[in-house]
């Protein structure tokens, strides 16, 4: 055994987060998950306002420590935690539920390697669909699976590492948007980040290729997700949490806004495809029907739907938007909702679904100060084949004719 991993070690994460459970009365809790490989408890956090039901919050997972020698990673965690439980943070706990795992590979912290004890790397433990390599790997994804979070932030660091700082950015299925939508959050981090006086290197980088829990998470649940390194250049360890925790509260305030093309604040994960053109985003009547709407749409689109689009130049100013899925899929959403903007100067007159005509009660409209939004609401599963939305609208005025 190695006893030289600095602080905060194994140990010093166990009592520490207990001990922040302890501190919280009823606003955090701690349980064990599962165990590592060498049969180490794996700690969770769990930090929200328990009057306020899950079903009426927003969902957030961070962890700490999946490259056991970095120990920035879990004194950041650690840390995110005691600040979200002071008084002037309790309206976050109103709206969201923060789960936090601040040592995912108990063994690897022990031992002040990166992999686990058996030498599998957690940052790659998870193909996308098959059973995760490790047992550490099972335990995380089985809370990810209960939970699906709508966004999951995993920390790395050292302090006083060789490696630059930044943020790894993993793109959703619907990676045309989600890119945009990450790469834009991942300026706005570095700036906060520059603003405390802890410069940031890293160039935005997605890595494609690696079976991240990232990545699982961004392509099964279409989850927002992304990797933070804390600023591996600064010692001593205070600085490393220093530069991360504002770009941590920062990522929580994000799930409390409505962005990107949103009705309802969260992260901004209910584009599941499409663009502010046209969207297509989960239905349901609360945060976690639209959780479970959302990662059965993501499952739908892997197993089979080749594109979503809206027809070009809205022929007989109709707007016509098509979800066509083919025979394959196994998966179907139980209901569906399409947003998309008009002329700032339409009117909508009817909206069909499957050129039924759609009760008034399904659709509403209104002007975003841009274009006229519409959104529309289908109460049941997509069928095979297209699925199509028509927004039917006048305007003041004529078409360009063509000769
Ligand atoms: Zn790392």
């Amino acid at each position: 055994m190695n006893n030289n991993t600095p602080y905060p070690n194994y140990e010093d994460t166990m009592s520490e987060a207990k001990q922040i459970a302890d501190d919280s009365g009823a606003f955090g809790k701690y349980e064990e998950i599962g165990y590592s490989g060498e049969g180490r408890p794996i700690p969770l956090l769990t930090i929200t306002d328990p009057a306020i039901d899950a079903s009426e919050k927003s969902v957030v997972v961070f962890t700490g420590g999946t490259d056991g020698h970095e120990e920035t990673g879990r004194a950041s965690t650690l840390a995110l935690a005691k600040t979200l439980l002071k008084p002037e943070n309790a309206t976050h706990l109103q709206k969201q539920v923060v789960l936090i795992i601040p040592t995912t590979n108990p063994d690897g912290a022990v031992l002040n390697i990166g992999p686990t004890a058996n030498g599998i790397s957690l940052n790659s433990s998870y193909p996308h669909d098959a059973e995760p390599l490790t047992c550490e790997a099972d335990a995380i994804q089985t809370l990810i699976k209960e939970w699906i979070p709508d966004a999951y932030f995993d920390v790395h660091g050292l302090a006083g590492g060789s490696l630059g700082d930044g943020v790894y950015l993993y793109p959703t299925v619907n990676h045309r948007w989600s890119t945009r939508v990450l790469s834009e959050i991942g300026i706005e981090l570095d700036k906060v980040a520059e603003q405390c006086g802890f410069p940031q290197g890293h160039p935005h980088l997605w890595l494609e290729n690696v079976p991240s829990l990232n990545k699982w998470v961004a392509r099964n649940q279409s989850g927002f997700s992304m990797l933070l390194e804390s600023t591996e250049q600064y010692y001593p360890l205070e600085d490393s949490v220093r530069s991360m925790l504002p770009r941590l509260m920062h990522l929580i305030k994000l799930g409390e806004q409505t962005k990107f093309f949103q009705t309802i604040p969260n992260y901004p994960c209910d584009v599941i495809s499409g663009n502010p053109i046209c969207a297509l985003m989960p239905f349901g009547d609360d945060y976690s029907s639209r959780r479970k709407c959302r990662r059965d749409m993501a499952q739908m689109i892997i197993e089979g739907v080749p594109y979503f689009g809206r027809e070009a130049a809205d022929p007989d100013w109709t707007a016509t938007l098509t979800l066509p899925v083919e025979e394959s899929v196994k998966t179907l959403p139980p209901g569906l909702v399409f947003q998309a903007t008009l002329d700032r100067r339409a009117t909508i007159t009817k909206v069909l679904w499957q050129d039924h005509i759609l009760e008034d009660s399904l659709w509403r409209s209104w002007d975003n100060g841009i274009g006229i939004v519409a959104r529309v609401e289908i109460p049941e599963p997509p069928t095979k084949g297209d699925n199509v939305v028509k927004i039917k609208y006048e305007v003041p005025f004529k078409r360009h004719t063509t000769i």
